[in-house]
């Protein structure tokens, strides 16, 4: 196999395609403006979870197929993989279990299967028990007293579930795609910015567009959105073994990791990548309430651009006008490392295709 291979970008995105062409045999670049902690894979929580993405027929296969991998890394503690218990909240009204979590094992949190059974047991009380509050995870026996809240406060969700799900720490999976891809003979050039796929060098034969949010300019993708996301990483909070998701406004979410516990978040259309301390204050103020601690302390601000393409992932063959052969894979939105094994697999099937 003598075709040569470039890849734009050298996010979560481009680093797994890398490692899936260059281990299959192909001769593989990397071309990237940023690399590492500076593009928005730096910045991502990076829980497997499929957020903020379309069209859900496309994302689900593509997210369980990345999900058996990422199980089958965290047997390896240097891939900085890990599973965890991942708790999804709402503010108001009773969550629903999506089909695809099911096989997965989720279960609704006891306190929600109790606020559920008050219902049933007082039809009299209609409606109003819908929204009968529970505090985050107070029978479930993985979640410390300490962020249980208490009767009288108002740190509380409504419903929730739990699933068993991977989670890559960014400050290591990223170093550990990077060694794996130059280790499968893989070449990675940073600092490199195009204008156009046709500036790629031609003695490539394929280029592999990965680049995020990069995409809107580069091919005038006008259906691409920067979907600004701010996040603050915290000191390790002792005792928390689960993350705390909660999608309702304001977003929250606080991920345990090894070494520190990061928490959020912000989803909203701006291209402004400078951390804003305001938003920073919110974000802490608003996690330590749910959990019931006192504030933690702040070690980094990150903000990232979720690229969320309205018309969905983009992951398709296409051509440059100089007729190279080009495959798409972009427009990930807030699921980029949760969808990247599968779109990186479904890029080597159309590169064995072309
Ligand atoms: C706060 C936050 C939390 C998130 N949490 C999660 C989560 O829990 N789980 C999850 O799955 N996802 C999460 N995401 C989403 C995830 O981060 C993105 O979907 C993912 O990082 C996209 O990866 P990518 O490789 O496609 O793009 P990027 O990481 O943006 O990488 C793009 C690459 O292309 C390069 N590039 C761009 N344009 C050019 C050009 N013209 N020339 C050369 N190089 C170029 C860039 O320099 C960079 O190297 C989160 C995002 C944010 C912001």
């Amino acid at each position: 196999m003598t075709e040569r291979i470039a890849i734009i970008g050298a996010g979560v995105s481009g680093l797994t395609c890398g490692v899936v062409l260059a281990e299959h045999g192909y001769p593989t670049s990397i071309f990237a403006k940023h690399t590492g902690q500076q593009t928005t894979s730096g910045a991502a929580a990076a829980v497997w979870f499929p957020y903020h993405v379309e069209p859900a027929e496309r994302v689900i296969p593509l997210a369980l197929k990345t999900y058996d991998v990422l199980l089958d890394l965290a047997r390896f503690a240097e891939t900085g993989v890990s599973v965890i218990e991942s708790k999804q909240f709402l503010r108001t009204g009773e969550i629903e279990i999506p089909d695809w979590a099911i096989p997965l094992g989720a279960s609704v949190i006891p306190s929600a299967v109790e606020a559920a059974t008050e219902q049933t047991k007082s039809p009299g009380a209609g409606f109003q028990s819908r929204d009968v509050t529970l505090k985050v995870s107070l029978r479930d026996p993985s979640t410390p007293r300490a962020f249980a809240g208490s009767a009288q406060d108002d740190h509380q969700f409504a419903s929730g579930f739990s699933l068993r799900t991977p989670l890559t720490d960014t400050t290591i999976y990223l170093d550990y795609l990077a060694v794996r891809f130059r280790k499968a003979g893989g070449e990675i050039h940073a600092d490199v910015c195009f204008e156009k796929i046709d500036e790629v060098d031609e003695k490539f034969d394929f280029v592999i567009n990965c680049a995020g949010i990069g995409a809107r300019e580069l091919l005038q993708d006008t259906d691409l959105e920067p979907h600004r996301g701010q996040v603050a990483i915290v000191s390790k909070i002792e005792g928390l073994s689960s993350a705390i998701v909660c999608d309702d406004e304001p977003l929250m979410y606080a991920i345990p990791r090894k070494n520190d516990c990061v928490f959020g978040g912000t989803n909203e259309l701006s291209d402004n990548l400078s951390a804003d301390s305001v938003t920073t204050s919110r974000i802490v103020a608003e996690c330590s309430r749910v959990l019931n601690i006192e504030k933690p302390r702040v070690i980094a601000e990150r903000v990232g651009l979720r690229p969320f393409r309205r018309s969905g992932v983009r992951l398709e063959r296409d051509q440059s006008a100089d007729g190279r052969r080009v495959i798409h894979n972009y427009g990930h939105g807030g699921a980029g490392f949760t969808l990247s094994w599968g779109c990186a697999r479904e890029v080597l099937d159309i590169a064995l295709s072309s």
